[in-house]
């Protein structure tokens, strides 16, 4: 089944150069299938309108659209339509939850909003293995209100050091932020002990989805979070598209910090009353468009099972990391039991930076960088690292060429002999 998909994806029949394109670069943003792509040119020649405004045949069709994709994204994670608002990415769902909370805290939004509200002598907790966009708008936060920003470490094999969890998330915990699964070491986290603990403190739960909805089954309502964020463009759906999913009351009683047009119910010349979630937080024209689009992309994944998905990654990662193991030179971040197919690794003596362009020279396309992880990287020692990362498209031949090249980088830039860090460990 995995080897027949391949064809749904044009871009895969690209050649960089002289090569084949490898495409290896999933978790930075994903390819997408032909019916996504033709989604856009259906939406734009037979049901483009603004939606929620006007009664003309075309606005009533913009927003069945728009709807239909809200309840496609509530088949997908759980939960009901009322709990998926539309933002522009993830990074701005995060912000919405970490700016709305600010809010709170400085008097907005009524008594309802401050159950959010957090000052001096409150803690917020992520974790060392955050992406910017969750780390940053709670650094932010915390500057704003006083409150203390404390994070979980992260072990040797990349996993959450969850040893001292009981001091670090206790009484004085409002918000407990992290990841579920890591974009650099492809850790999958332990959501319900984190999650129990927040419950024993009161604390509230925002998930960074960003790297599990694409890869597997996840249901945020058994998951028992209280607000979590991803991105259409990682999940086989366009960019400029992304979901904030909360609980019904919580987003209800959450400040808007983007306010306009359309989320409102009465507006005066000094005041204004907001929707109910999930409108309250979708100020302005909205992109329906790629709501159609990603309706299509849910549609495709769900058709294929994200139980398979996963298996099928899980699989490729255990082959990239059972043969990169076998070429000297190169340092796998990390170590989890429990991971997607995703691996990050240092090669000795080359800058990331190269090792991409070798790759890319050989029609592979891996990140290089610190991948929005600076924290990270710092506790692994190093300043960036290659990540490959694996989806639904890859298959064996990928996994080859990429290690048949990744092989040759190091004797590439001269340095065939045995590592540096190896002949150290022999003397
Ligand atoms: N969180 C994680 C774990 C990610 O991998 C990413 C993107 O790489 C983000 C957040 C931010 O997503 P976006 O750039 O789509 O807002």
């Amino acid at each position: 089944m995995f080897s027949r998909l391949r064809g749904d994806f044009p871009i895969l029949r690209a050649r960089v150069g002289e090569s084949p394109l490898t495409y290896l670069d999933s978790g930075a943003t994903s390819q997408k299938p032909e019916c996504v792509i033709d989604t856009f040119t259906e939406y734009f020649t037979q049901r483009n309108a603004a939606v929620h405004r006007g009664a003309h045949t075309l606005a009533v069709m913009a927003t069945d659209t728009f709807e239909a994709g809200r309840e496609a994204v509530a088949n997908l994670v759980g939960g009901a339509p009322n709990q998926v608002v539309w933002t522009k990415n993830a990074t701005e769902a995060l912000n919405i939850v970490a700016l709305g909370i600010d809010r709170a805290s400085h008097g907005f939004g009524g008594e309802a909003a401050q159950r959010f509200a957090i000052g001096e002598g409150d803690s917020i907790v992520v974790t060392e293995m955050e992406h910017h966009a969750n780390l940053v708008p709670w650094q932010q936060l915390a500057q704003a209100t006083g409150a203390q920003l404390r994070w979980i470490p992260v072990t040797d094999d990349g996993e959450l050091d969850l040893t001292d969890l009981e001091t670090i998330v206790d009484e004085t915990t409002k918000v407990l932020a992290f990841t579920h699964v890591s974009n650099v070491l492809g850790t999958i986290n332990p959501v319900a002990e984190l999650v129990a603990r927040a419950r024993e403190v009161g604390a509230f739960v925002v998930l960074d989805a960003c790297q599990s909805v694409p890869h597997m089954p996840v249901d945020f309502t058994d998951l028992d979070v209280d607000f979590a964020a991803f991105s259409a463009h990682k999940a086989l759906g366009p960019t400029g598209l992304g979901v904030l999913w909360g609980k019904a009351e919580l987003l209800d009683a959450l400040p808007p910090v983007l306010t306009g047009g359309s989320m409102i119910t009465t507006v005066t010349m000094d005041s204004a009353e907001f929707m109910p979630a999930p409108q309250r937080f979708e100020a302005g024209t909205q992109p329906v468009a790629e709501v159609a689009a990603f309706a299509t992309a849910i549609g495709y994944l769900t058709e294929v099972g994200l139980d398979r998905v996963f298996d099928h990654e899980v699989e490729l990662g255990r082959q990239l990391l059972e043969r990169i193991a076998q070429i000297p030179g190169i340092r796998v971040l990390g170590n989890a039991e429990n991971r997607i197919g995703t691996v990050a690794f240092d090669v000795d003596g080359v800058h990331a930076h190269d090792v991409g362009q070798y790759l890319d020279s050989q029609g592979v396309a891996v990140r290089v960088g610190h991948h929005c992880a600076q924290p990270l990287h710092r506790r692994f020692g190093v300043t960036a690292s290659t990540r490959a990362s694996t989806y639904l498209y890859n298959n064996g031949e990928d996994v080859e060429r990429f290690l048949t090249a990744l092989a040759e980088v190091r004797p590439f830039f001269g340095l065939a002999d045995t590592p540096a860090a190896e002949k150290a460990q022999a003397s």
